[in-house]
């Protein structure tokens, strides 16, 4: 038996519904808030990532599916917001007016221990929103994926928010958290204890207990921005205020992408494990012009299908109704079977929902099928409805049944 690969996951009929609906509701907002659909590429050049995510982020140094392919190295996509900002720079659209406005309902692969809420392809809504330094800009972002959250009905997610500064701001605050980790290298894991030399900030960011437990007292970004990131943070805050969009300052968010500056923010949901975070993003200003394009603002979020979907299910307003068939139609011999697909691939072409049998079902067998695929009404065909050319069309909800011409007839 061939079993799928660890950390992937089929999706069945009976749940591919609640996704389409989810989908449907991030595409109806995206495009209200003036985003448009872009699509990428599933695979780029792997130096895409190490330059656009960054080389000392988990992501890049454990997560990625990397291949060789014609001596290049290529890797699965782990995120999306690299892959856009290239082809931004690549399709010539930076001297576009501004600001540009994206989203994208993707897939993407990350080399990550599989668990609830964790797997190894996963599927992501994203959008990004580039050309405009101004929280203004921070606060639509936020308020489409609060926007995306309200109308699921999801309740028990919270916003938190944070800054982690500029490039003005940063050094200080780098140096601010060396001193206070230097102190404690022997407690830090490998990867931190390296993670101190190349990119202090990553330490918040550690999902090791010991880590977990030291970053709890280090410095908080907030204490060392500039008046710049200070102003554009309370900006923010006032925005949100403005906006009716509740959120916390919640320090502790770093987020794990090596491009975020200024202001980053989660959703997080109660209630559906460890991981918890339904989305997550922030603004990146130094990304297009790291990737070769000229200086240009961006921020942007990442919502994790999955995610929501737990976070639906726990809050009880996953249950979305499948989509049953108005007729059903049940054959009684070789004639009737013919009939029976030619009615209902008339009433298909008009635009209706009908099956008939096609598996050779008893008539008793056939109603019972019908009943469970929830048929509005019912029909059935045997030698002497075909010699008359009618039939008795039974509604299943009162029992009522009616006479109908087998060639016109046609239902609502
Ligand atoms: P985490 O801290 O949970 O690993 P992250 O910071 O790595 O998240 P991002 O890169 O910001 O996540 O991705 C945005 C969103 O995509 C996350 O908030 C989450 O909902 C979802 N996501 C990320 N990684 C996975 C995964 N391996 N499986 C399922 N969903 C994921
Ligand atoms: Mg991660």
């Amino acid at each position: 038996m061939i079993q799928k690969i660890k950390g992937t996951m089929d999706i069945l009929p009976d749940e591919t519904p609640l996704f389409r609906y989810i989908e449907g509701i991030m595409r109806e907002e995206a495009e209200k808030y003036g985003f448009g659909e872009i699509r990428t590429p599933t695979f780029e050049s792997t130096e895409l990532f190490v330059r656009g995510v960054g080389d000392t982020t988990d992501v890049v140094q454990k997560e990625m599916y990397t291949f060789t392919d014609d001596d290049k190295s290529i890797s699965l996509r782990p995120e999306g917001t690299a892959s856009v900002a290239r082809a931004i720079i690549e399709n010539g659209r930076c001297s576009d007016p501004m600001p540009l406005k994206f989203y994208y309902i993707i897939n993407c692969f990350r080399h990550e221990k599989p668990q609830a809420g964790r797997s190894r392809e996963f599927f992501q809504f994203g959008t990004e929103m580039f050309g405009s330094e101004s929280p203004a800009a921070d606060a639509t972002v936020i308020a489409l994926a609060s926007s995306v959250i309200r109308r699921l009905g999801l309740k028990n997610i919270k916003l938190h928010i944070n800054s982690i500064g500029c490039k003005e701001c940063r050094p200080a605050y780098r140096d601010a958290l060396v001193s206070y980790f230097s102190g404690k290298t022997e407690k830090l894991c490998d990867n931190c204890k390296s993670r101190l030399d190349k990119n202090p900030l990553r330490l918040l960011d550690c999902k090791e207990p010991d880590c977990k437990e030291i970053a709890k007292g280090a410095p908080r970004t907030t204490e060392k921005l500039c008046e710049k990131c200070e102003g554009n943070f309370d900006m923010l805050k006032r925005s949100l205020d403005a906006m009716g969009i509740e959120y916390v300052v919640d320090t502790s968010i770093v987020r794990g992408l090596d491009y975020y500056t200024g202001a980053v923010f989660e959703f997080i949901a109660e209630g559906i494990g460890a991981q918890s975070t339904v989305c997550g993003g922030g603004r990146y200003d130094g990304l297009v012009s790291s990737l070769g394009g000229p200086e240009l603002p961006g921020i942007g979020f990442g919502m994790g299908l999955t995610r929501i979907v737990l976070a639906m299910r726990e809050a009880g307003v996953a249950d979305i109704l499948p989509k049953t068939p108005v007729l059903y139609i049940a054959a009684l011999g070789e004639a009737a079977q013919v009939k029976a697909l030619a009615i209902t691939e008339r009433l298909r072409r008009e635009g209706k929902y009908a099956e008939c049998d096609i598996v050779k079902r008893s008539l008793k067998a056939q109603m019972k099928y019908a009943n469970k695929i929830g048929a509005a009404y019912t029909l059935i065909i045997g030698d002497s409805e075909i010699e008359a050319g009618k039939a008795q069309l039974r509604n299943m909800q009162d029992g009522t049944q009616v006479e109908v011409d087998l060639d016109s007839f046609n239902i609502d």
